[in-house]
């Protein structure tokens, strides 16, 4: 295993040998789901035995049969458990995600397959956060549509909603620990962008924001301090925004250089797997770590293609 940056990452070759085949798949998704002790899905029973039509179990309750996919995200797809944790791997190895196509070729299957595999990884990794503290940075972003480098000024005059194919993605840093709680909201009024610190971020924390008005109310629980951007001055000492900045400089790259933009309907998926990547860094070092957290984060969610694709 390599170690770089403090990191612990295992190459293709040794995942290979971690993952040689259907079987040892099966048997890891089921430890990491059932170590602890074997339950029903559908009715939460213990009383459940293993068939000996691999990969079957039946509830004694129920009278239910399912498997390690029922009730995950692996459910109704007939990838190969080891193709669906290869694609995890990639998912979490790759800085600015993965594309549909990339992910097709590297799997053997087909890029339509690949996209809804994708999103479904993207819906593992929608995660419930836990407030952030002590000193949080707070900023809003544009994602989407054509215009490239939209000056600030224009930023912070547009009118509610997703402006131009634009949708507005709120992202909050802790300094500390360097976690990351973002997603698209639909204006950047006073109310809005209060009620988001104030889910997020606990009272009597320190709290960093550029110069926008609608942050203007935060003074009021917060330790607020705000960085002039409009006069260009980016560093006022200790208060800057530049770790949420780096967030979106990474989301940007992934959206302009790997998917080639995607569409504001799945801005929320797409936003969850950066975050998701970006907290299972600082939290896990080593890749075996990361991998079974997005692989915990899978069972127990389900995104049909109904779900994916209607309005
Ligand atoms: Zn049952």
């Amino acid at each position: 295993m390599g170690t770089h940056n403090g990191e612990t990452t295992i190459s293709t070759f040794e995942f290979f040998e971690m993952f040689p085949d259907e079987d040892t798949a099966i048997d890891y998704l089921e430890d990491l789901r059932w170590g602890q002790g074997l339950y029903c899905p559908h009715c939460d029973s213990e009383r459940v035995k293993r068939l000996k039509q691999v990969p079957y179990f039946l509830c004694n309750d129920c009278r239910k049969k399912f498997t390690v996919r029922t009730d995950t995200v692996f459910e109704r797809s007939h990838v190969p458990l080891q193709k669906w944790l290869y694609a995890m791997y990639l998912l979490e190895t790759s800085r600015k995600g993965i594309s549909s196509i990339h992910l097709s070729k590297q799997l053997g299957v087909r890029q339509a397959t690949a996209w809804f595999m994708l999103h479904r990884l993207r819906e593992a990794c929608d995660v419930e956060a836990l407030p952030l503290s002590g000193t949080v940075e707070v900023d809003e972003t544009f994602v989407g549509g054509s215009k490239k480098n939209m000056h600030y000024e224009r930023k912070i005059t547009l009118p509610p909603g997703s402006v131009g194919g634009k949708e507005i993605v709120l992202g909050m840093r802790e300094r500390e620990s360097g976690e990351v709680i973002a997603y698209p909201i639909p204006d950047t009024t006073s109310r809005t962008l209060n009620r988001e610190v104030w889910r997020n971020v606990e009272r009597g924390s320190t709290v960093y924001t550029d110069d926008h008005y609608g942050y203007n109310n935060l003074d009021r629980h917060f330790n607020h301090e705000s960085v002039n951007h409009t006069k260009w001055q980016f560093a006022d000492g200790d208060v800057t925004t530049n770790g949420i900045e780096s967030v979106w400089a990474v989301l940007k790259r992934g959206y302009k250089g790997v998917y080639h933009h995607w569409s504001c309907k799945n801005m929320r998926r797409y936003v969850n797997e950066f975050v998701f990547r970006l907290n299972c860094s600082k939290r896990y070092n080593h890749t075996i770590d990361r991998l079974n957290h997005l692989a915990r984060n899978a069972i127990a969610k389900r995104l049909t293609y109904e779900e994916l694709t209607g309005d």
